[in-house]
Order: C-alpha cells, then sequence, then structure tokens
C-alpha cells in the first residue's frame, strides 16, 4: 500500500458557488494509462483535499468516492493559453479576410455592440466549450474581464484573465477609461480565488502608445501580473513598428521594461534572431496560436527553433479567428507546421505535450499540468473505446495525432468533480447555449 496523502490539509476557499469542502476523497479506478511523470499502465489516481496523494495502486478510506477509469486514458487537465473568450459568441461572423479587414471591419463593429450582460453569457459558453475539451486553465485577454471573472468561478475552472486595455475598447471607448477598468478589476479580483488569477492585457503595441505601455508596466510590476500582449502577429505590424519607432515590437517592449518573467507573447509568428534571444534572455513565455495566423494568413510561428530557448504554450485564439477552442486540435496543427518547416523530427510527443500541459505550471497560478503527489487534482478522463482511439501503440500519439478535445468525458479541478460522463455539472447548459443564439441575434439585427 502506498502512504496516503502526506500534506496538511488546508480547506480551500473558493469564491463559487460551490465551494469544495476538504472531506472529500476521490479514487479513479483502473484507468488503462494514466499519463504523469511517466505513463503508469493499469493504474489509479488517488485525491484527498483537492490534491494528488498518489498514482499506481493502493488501499483507499471507507467512504472515499470512486470513479471508474476502466478502458480509460488519464491526463492531466490541459491548458489553452490564448484566447478571448465573449468571442466566441462571434463564432463564424466573419471568415476569409486578412488580420486587420477582419479586425477593422468585422470583429471591432460587431464587439461594440457586446453588453455586459451579453459578455458574460458568451464567457460561460466558452467556459462550456473549454470544459468539453478538457481544459482546465486557460489564459485570456479580453474587456468586460469582470463578467468573465463571474462565469468562470461559475464553471469551476481556472484561469488567468487579463483585462485587455486600447484604445477605442467597446467597454471603457477611451484607453483612460479603459486602463482605469483593468485596474479596477486587479483591485477587486487578485486573491479572490485560487482558481481566478488576474493580469493586465494592453492589446499590442500597435495598439497602445509607449505612455499607457509604461503605465500599464508599472501596475503590473507593483502588483507582480502578468502582461499578456499580442506581439508581431504580421508583418505588416513589424513594417509598421520600423516605419513609427524604428525598431522592432519585441525591441519596443525590451525597451519599455516589458520583456520579462511575466511577459506573455501572443502569436510572435514574424521575430528576428535579436527579437528571440532578448524574449529568451527576459525568460518570457511564447502563447502559439498556429491555427489563427493560418485561417488569417499572418504566417508560421518559428516554434521549433523558438522553443529551445523560450518556454512555449500553445493557445487556439478566440473563436472568431479559429474558429474552436479544441487545444488538442491546435497541438496537432502546432506538430504538423513545425514537421514540415524544420522535418519530421520536430515536435517530439512529449515536448509537444507540455506545451498544453505542464509549461503552464511556471506561470504559478495553482496549476501544474502534471498528475503527480501533492500536485493541484486538476485531471481530465478520457475513454479509448472508440475506432479512431484504438489500438493504442503510444498514448501520447493517439492523444495529439488522433484525439479531439470532446473526446474529454470527465473533468476535475482541485479534486472537484466539474464534468461527469460528458455532462457538465455547474450549470445548466441548454441555458447557456438558448441565450447565446438569443444574443447572436441581437448581434446581427443591430
Ligand atoms: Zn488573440
Amino acid at each position: 500500500m502506498r502512504p496516503l496523502c502526506s500534506t496538511a490539509h488546508h480547506p480551500h476557499t473558493f469564491y463559487t458557488q460551490h465551494p469544495f469542502t476538504s472531506m472529500h476523497a476521490l479514487l479513479l479506478e483502473n484507468a488503462a494509462y494514466v499519463i504523469g511523470e511517466r505513463i503508469y499502465r493499469d493504474a489509479s489516481v488517488y485525491i484527498e483535499d483537492g490534491r494528488i496523494c498518489w498514482v499506481g495502486t493502493g488501499d483507499v478510506p471507507a467512504g472515499t468516492e470512486r470513479i471508474s477509469a476502466r478502458k480509460c486514458a488519464v491526463l492531466p487537465a490541459l491548458t489553452n493559453a490564448h484566447t478571448h473568450l465573449p468571442e466566441t459568441v462571434l463564432r463564424g461572423l466573419c471568415d476569409d479576410r486578412v488580420l486587420m479587414d477582419w479586425l477593422n471591419k468585422y470583429i471591432w463593429p460587431a464587439e461594440n455592440k457586446l453588453t455586459n450582460e451579453f459578455a458574460e453569457w458568451a464567457a460561460l459558453l466558452g467556459c462550456a466549450e473549454l470544459i468539453h475539451n478538457g481544459v482546465g486553465f486557460f489564459i485570456d485577454q479580453y474587456f468586460y474581464a469582470n463578467e468573465i471573472a463571474r462565469s468562470v468561478l461559475k464553471a469551476g475552472i481556472k484561469a488567468l484573465l487579463c483585462s485587455s486595455v486600447f484604445d477605442g475598447c467597446p467597454e471603457g471607448k477611451t484607453i483612460e477609461r479603459q486602463f482605469a477598468i483593468a485596474e479596477k478589476f486587479i483591485r477587486e479580483w487578485q486573491g479572490k480565488s485560487t482558481r481566478l488569477y488576474v493580469g493586465i492585457g494592453p492589446h499590442a503595441p500597435y495598439t497602445v502608445n509607449d505612455e499607457y505601455l509604461a503605465r500599464i508596466n508599472e501596475i503590473a510590476t507593483s502588483k507582480n501580473l502578468h502582461v499578456h500582449i499580442h506581439l508581431s502577429e504580421t508583418q505588416h505590424e513589424n513594417a509598421e513598428s520600423r516605419k513609427k519607432v524604428g525598431m522592432s515590437p519585441a525591441r519596443r517592449l525590451s525597451k519599455l521594461g516589458m520583456l520579462n518573467r511575466r511577459a506573455l507573447l501572443a502569436h510572435c509568428v514574424h521575430l528576428s534572431e535579436e527579437d528571440i534571444a532578448l524574449i529568451a534572455g527576459a525568460g518570457a513565455t511564447v502563447l502559439h496560436c498556429p491555427q489563427s495566423n493560418l485561417k488569417l494568413s499572418s504566417g508560421i510561428a518559428q516554434i521549433e527553433r523558438i522553443r529551445k530557448r523560450v518556454n512555449v504554450l500553445v493557445g487556439t485564439d478566440g473563436n472568431a479567428s479559429n474558429n474552436n477552442l479544441d487545444v488538442l486540435e491546435e497541438l496537432r496543427t502546432a506538430c504538423m507546421l513545425q514537421k514540415y518547416l524544420f522535418g519530421a523530427e520536430a515536435m517530439p510527443l512529449q515536448d509537444a505535450f507540455s506545451m498544453i500541459s505542464s509549461n503552464a505550471a511556471a506561470l504559478g497560478c495553482n496549476y501544474t499540468g502534471i498528475i503527480k503527489p501533492g500536485a493541484p487534482a486538476d485531471i481530465a478522463v478520457m475513454p479509448l473505446e472508440k475506432p479512431h482511439l484504438q489500438p493504442v501503440h503510444d498514448i501520447l500519439s493517439n492523444l495529439i495525432y488522433s484525439a479531439n478535445g470532446t473526446d474529454v468525458s470527465t473533468l476535475i479541478i482541485d479534486g472537484e468533480i466539474i464534468m461527469q460522463d460528458y455532462r457538465i455539472l455547474r450549470f445548466d447548459e441548454g441555458e447557456v447555449l438558448e441565450k447565446c443564439r438569443e444574443i447572436a441575434q441581437a448581434i446581427w439585427n443591430q
């Protein structure tokens, strides 16, 4: 018998509707595979007080809740590293346009019609989609961050929410007012829950001037916040930056003191060797969104080169530009593109899988992306008894190259079951779908 949890019992206080109590013990029984620090066969995972106690076999106390994981893979709940959650209600609004056309003519006008109430429902729809895709932790950058926060806590997954700041933002209208909204969001939500972390999200170097980037950097430094920004998404952005300020967007952030361990840099499609060296030297994280970059014809990031020196996570980007939140599909695309660019040995399975799991541990958001004793019990269960998932020669291969996110049937966060047998337990999904159809209709009709 393996020892039970040696960690002390720390009752977690969540700012949620469904507080988790410290008395809960849960056994995921007889999984065909557990993707932990190594791949376990025919193993169980025992969870107590929201944390993983052991992986393998052993006795458990009487009264332990048991879930059969027979013929299933048990894997870490996944990370989706770049989203704009309320955009979910704009899914399919505009395809077949390049980035600046897509933003200026379609997305920003539609976003102007979003209200606080619409954003909260839209974010909840996004949470439902993330849960069905096995995502337990996501990193968002959007306005109406208050509303997203409420949806996240209702849904029960973990998030790092970075309140957007840019001029003309539909929520604040002016950049000064949007900056004040972001400051208030941080004040009100920082430290409120172990499932919700806050940051700040200057939209991009081309939509936020140096004065506001400096102010954002000041608040981020004083409150130890992540800064989540789009960077070098297109050649056009780089060319404009050189024309206006005589340097690349990455160099500009570096000069402003914004490249550091707290920097989360979305896209990074067009980086020079000097840019990569600056980002690597600063210890910043790159958020790679290959499908959005392909769909908007922005280009292909050189991730195989970047990842050798920089922490890289994979994200889907918002639903308006992808158009789903399936991070397994996103990772598959990432792998295939890098193999095309750098050869078939690029992006080996374990390194690739870490980009949607353990590489997020560095962010310090109570998410480790690893199934191991002592880690928060953030776990997804995927039934394997399906034609497209058999046979299994290498479970990571099946996950990355054969599975879809929605093959996940059960999602556990901090030991709490938030989806079981494909059914979300914390809120009425049907009501969310209905409400979001009405919102989409209202946006089209305005
Ligand atoms: Zn984005």
